[in-house]
C-alpha cells in the first residue's frame, strides 16, 4: 500500500526539531526538509545531516563513513512491511493529456462528449509520431563521372508553423551537383522530412535541408526550393486560400553561376 505524506505532517515533524542548528539536506528529498529548517549547502557546514526517509539505511551508512562526527537523522523511518511512503515532491505530475483537455475546455468544448473524449490522448500520440526525429544514415557512393545536376522535384512535405502550430504543406525541390559523392535518391526526400516534421518556419527548413546536403556530400552546389500553403494564413485573417509561399536556398555554384541557377529554375517550373 501507498501512504501519501502531507506537507502538514512534514511541518509538524520539522517543528519539533531545533532550528538553531544548521541542517544539510541529503539530495533530493532531504533538501525539501532542510529548506524548512535552517539549511546549509554542504555537510561540512552542518550540525545535522537530514534525509526524508531511512529505508535500507544505506544512505545513513554512507554519510556516517564520510562525516563520522555529524549527526544523521531522517524525518521518517520505514521498516520492512510498512506502507510505501510517497512524499509531496514525489507525486507524479498530471498526465500531459489533461493539459490539452483543459485547453479544449477553455475553448468552450464539452470534453466528455463521444467525439472528444479520447481526443487529448490521440492528439498527443499523433504529435509525438509526427514530431519524432527520423534521423538516418546518409550513405553516399562514389559518384565518379557524375558531374551534372541531380534534381528531385515535387517531394511532398508537411510541417507545423511554429507561430500558430497550424500545418503548412507543399512540395520541395532539391538539387545538387556532386563533386565526388552521390547519395541514394530516397535520402533527399528523407532529408526534407527530417527538417519539415517539426515546429518550423519555411525559410528555416529550406536552409537546413541545403546545409545538411552540403555538409554530407560536399557537392559543387546545392539548390533547395519549397512551395507551401500555410493554414494559419488560409484559415484566419486575410483568408488568402490560394497563396503560395516560395522559399529557396542556393549554395556554391547555384549561387555564383547564373546558368546553373537557371537550369534549376527551369526544372522546377
Ligand atoms: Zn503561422
Amino acid at each position: 500500500m501507498e501512504r501519501l505524506i502531507t506537507w502538514i505532517e512534514i511541518k509538524e515533524k520539522t517543528s519539533k526539531l531545533d532550528k538553531s542548528l544548521k541542517y544539510y539536506g541529503v539530495p533530493r528529498g532531504g533538501q525539501y526538509i532542510s529548506a524548512l529548517l535552517n539549511p546549509v549547502d554542504s555537510p561540512e557546514e552542518a550540525d545535522v545531516i537530514i534525509d526524508d526517509l531511512i529505508e535500507s539505511g544505506a544512505t545513513k551508512k554512507r554519510y556516517k563513513e564520510l562525516y563520522p562526527n555529524k549527526k544523521f537523522i531522517a524525518l521518517f523511518e520505514k521498516k520492512h512491511g510498512d506502507d510505501w511512503l510517497v512524499f509531496p515532491w514525489e507525486t507524479k505530475e498530471e498526465p500531459v493529456e489533461d493539459n490539452f483537455k483543459r485547453i479544449l475546455q477553455y475553448l468552450g468544448e464539452d470534453t466528455e462528449r463521444e467525439g472528444l473524449k479520447d481526443t487529448p490522448k490521440r492528439y498527443i500520440k499523433f504529435m509525438k509520431e509526427f514530431l519524432e526525429p527520423k534521423e538516418f544514415n546518409f550513405t553516399s557512393f562514389d559518384g565518379e563521372g557524375t558531374d551534372e545536376m541531380i534534381i528531385q522535384t515535387n517531394i511532398p512535405f508537411y510541417s507545423l508553423c511554429e507561430h500558430h502550430t497550424a500545418p503548412f504543406f507543399g512540395v520541395a525541390n532539391v538539387a545538387y551537383i556532386p563533386s565526388d559523392k552521390i547519395v541514394g535518391l530516397s535520402k533527399l526526400a528523407r532529408t526534407v522530412d527530417l527538417y519539415a516534421n517539426r515546429f518550423q518556419n519555411q525559410e528555416r527548413i529550406t536552409t537546413q535541408i541545403a546545409e545538411r546536403i552540403q555538409q554530407e556530400l560536399n557537392p559543387i552546389g546545392v539548390a533547395v526550393s519549397l512551395k507551401a500553403q500555410h493554414l494559419c494564413m488560409c484559415m484566419r485573417g486575410v483568408k488568402k486560400h490560394d497563396t503560395w509561399t516560395i522559399t529557396s536556398k542556393l549554395l556554391g555554384v547555384f549561387k555564383e553561376d547564373l546558368n546553373a541557377r537557371n537550369e534549376f529554375l527551369s526544372y522546377i517550373k
